[in-house]
């Protein structure tokens, strides 16, 4: 199949922007790139989809976020909420307990499906649900599989609900990750999930790294969100949190550390000696005012930064917009951030993505996956190769996104979800959220 006759972002440094361009497709994967002229002559017999001008670009990642966060859409919190201790109190651990394994599978369902409608095709979920976890990975992985989203996801360890909920997390994310991390598929891969450093004692963290011995993959955690996930580790273990977990030996190139708001330079240095992947969620740290993350100065230091929505929004596009402004904001430098907030989303995503999955994603080339998107949007100034992250950054946003394919297969056509009842998932929600407000 070519998909054709609109200007391509490709990502690709050798081959960045192509003006009237075409990609072909077949099977799962990308298999040319180039202008639609010289593409049609070269696949003759192939049918093109004519986008019509609307630009062509590769799935966006979004490298952090909770679906389990759905219901609290437009939820009222009724107690005194002024830190980020009572918003996870009062809000997040509140709302994670009243979850049924049928609420887990319908929050994957809007979740996905506002992903692939805002043009991300491959989503790192965290996962909570601690009265219904024993087969709530299986159960969002199940819905990813009918929508046709790609996944990264875990289940979120913690002490906060008792030894019982404790054991049965560390024993979802093995069985979870021994399941889905084989050759055998590339379209759900597993984390070992786990809170945050607060959250877990040192006899925790011994057993979440006993019961993950010999299991391929990393681990996927809050580190550093605020400032008291810091103190906590300094005078309960006295250490910092990072060091803490390389303690543990569990920092590495498939390590995901989400937020790093409050790591030290010596934290960031020994992220970036081991690997390890940051991912920033601009939205949610102002939201929650937990501090500014130095992505400018992680970036420098040589860091992987992705970058994540947090469950603030599912438009990943917002997010590098806002990653933008702050990192401008924070540093008192309308010139920051501009490139940094390019290179999280649209260098380092697919960087973070490339150490899971076998082959290429974030990027139109050939050999790549074929996860893409056609974007209706008119410039109204030229769109070249050295515009186009202005473009982006100025002018994108998710609700644009008129196509969304992934692995080869479409999923949304003309904004219109082919592979689920997108009207029915979303019915059952609205009518199950009010009975998990009435119990906040
Ligand atoms: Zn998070």
């Amino acid at each position: 199949m070519i998909i054709g006759n609109g200007p391509v972002i490709t990502n690709d440094p050798a081959n960045p922007f192509v003006h009237d361009g075409a990609v072909v497709v077949k099977g799962d994967s990308i298999v040319a790139v180039g202008p639609v002229a010289e593409i049609r002559a070269a696949h003759p017999g192939e049918q093109m989809l004519d986008v019509g001008g609307r630009v062509i670009m590769a799935g966006l990642i979004n490298a952090h976020t909770h679906a389990y966060s759905a219901y609290a859409r437009g939820m009222a919190i009724h107690q005194p909420t002024r830190s980020f201790t009572e918003i996870l109190e009062n809000l997040w651990w509140r709302l994670d307990r009243l979850l049924t394994l049928q609420d887990v599978e319908l929050n994957a369902g809007t979740t996905f499906i506002e992903s692939i409608r805002n043009g991300v095709t491959t989503v790192f979920d965290h996962h909570s649900s601690p009265n219904a976890v024993s087969g709530s990975l299986q159960r969002m992985a199940d819905v990813a599989g009918l929508i046709g989203i790609r996944t990264s996801l875990c289940y979120e360890t913690s002490d906060r609900d008792g030894a019982g909920v404790l054991a049965a997390a560390i024993a979802e994310n093995a069985l979870f990750m021994k399941q889905v991390n084989t050759d055998e598929q590339d379209m759900v891969k597993g984390l070992f999930g786990l809170h945050a450093s607060f959250t877990l004692s040192e006899a925790s963290l011994d057993a979440v790294c006993a019961a993950k011995e010999g299991i391929a993959g990393g681990f996927h955690v809050h580190v550093a969100e605020a400032a008291g996930d810091e103190a906590d580790s300094q005078a309960k273990y006295g250490r910092r949190v990072v060091q803490r977990f390389d303690d543990h030996g569990m920092l590495g190139p498939e390590t995901i550390a989400a937020h790093g708001v409050h790591a030290s330079p010596d934290e960031l240095d020994l992220l970036r000696g081991r690997d390890t992947s940051v991912v920033h969620n601009p939205h949610s740290n102002m939201s929650n005012a937990v501090g500014v993350a130095s992505v400018v100065d992680m970036l420098a230091r040589g860091l992987r930064v992705g970058l994540g929505t947090d469950a603030y929004t599912p438009d990943i596009l917002a997010s590098a917009q806002v990653a933008k402004i702050l990192a401008s904001d924070h540093l008192a430098d309308p010139t920051a951030g501009f490139g940094e907030a390019l290179q999280l989303a649209f260098v380092n995503n697919p960087k973070i993505c490339s150490t899971f999955f076998r082959k290429d994603l974030g990027v139109l080339r050939a050999g790549t996956y074929a996860d893409l998107i056609t974007v209706a949007y008119r410039p109204n100034t030229p769109l070249d190769a050295e515009s186009a992250g202005g473009h982006i950054l100025f002018g994108m946003n998710g609700s644009q996104v008129n196509d969304t394919m992934v692995n080869g297969a479409w999923v949304m056509r003309d904004r219109q979800i082919l592979t689920v009842d997108e009207a029915a998932i979303f019915a059952r929600s609205t009518q199950r959220a009010p009975h998990i407000w009435a119990q906040m």
